[in-house]
């Protein structure tokens, strides 16, 4: 499956926390033999890095410095997912509550978000599958704008922290909450994925399950493809 340059097809999807973009968009590329980048990681695991150093994040100068000695590396398989900072698997640690509460003060700050673009973007062009598909906050505007298909993924408040709750084992609900709710206030300041830029399709899972959105994705996907060829 090519695009009609005869390259590799990108496909860019953008939506708040909870949204089921990273679980949707993992199985949507497995269907279509794809890649899968998961931007969020990168923010979390830089996030990680900072609060192991003991920097200090509110203080933006100190925190732009540290992507200095950041060593990151992400598996785009997604059959074979893992993400490493400093070369120690942080797979499962990056999605822990006091990383996710710290997330976004490193994601506001410009050196921050210039520096994963440039990752984000290097990572695109060393895929060598025949297609990538890229999620998270400013995909489908800043990082991947040409993509060949853009998608806003949403849903409701109130689906979005049932789905997280199911998540995050031993968080309550008013907990999961407010934290979700916190962060997409903090993230929306910097980048808008409420809603769809022009040229982006949203979808809307807020009543559909999780089989029906992937197949929604899918089918985006091909009805694309069909058009470049
Ligand atoms: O998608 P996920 O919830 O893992 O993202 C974690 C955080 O990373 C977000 O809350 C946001 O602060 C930041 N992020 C971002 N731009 C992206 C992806 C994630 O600012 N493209």
């Amino acid at each position: 499956m090519t695009n009609s340059e005869g390259g590799r097809i990108v496909v860019a999807i953008d939506g708040p926390a909870g949204s089921g973009k990273s679980s949707v968009s993992r199985a949507a590329a497995r269907v279509l033999g794809f890649s899968y980048q998961d931007t969020g990681a990168a923010y979390r695991g830089f996030a990680l890095y900072c609060l192991q150093h003991g920097t200090d994040l509110s203080d933006a100068v100190t925190v732009a410095a540290a992507l200095k000695d950041f060593e990151y590396e992400i598996g785009i398989d997604p059959d074979d997912y893992w993400v490493h900072v400093g070369g120690v698997d942080v797979t499962a640690e990056i999605r822990e509550p006091w990383v996710s509460a710290a997330v976004s003060s490193v994601a506001r700050i410009p050196e921050v978000r210039q520096y994963m673009v440039d990752l984000f973007r290097s990572i695109i062009e060393t895929s060598f599958w025949p297609g990538i598909l890229v999620e998270g906050r400013d995909i489908t505007t800043v990082v991947a704008p040409d993509a060949s298909v853009r998608i806003l993924l949403t849903a409701s408040e109130q689906v979005r922290i049932g789905r997280r709750s199911a998540e995050l084992t031993g968080e309550s609900a008013e907990s999961t909450a407010r934290q979700l709710s916190s962060r997409d206030a903090q993230d929306s300041k910097v980048v808008d994925f409420l809603n769809a830029a022009d040229g982006v399709t949203t979808l809307d899972s807020t009543d559909l399950d999780f089989d029906q959105t992937v197949a929604a994705v899918v089918a985006l996907v091909r009805k694309a493809d069909t058009k470049h060829t």
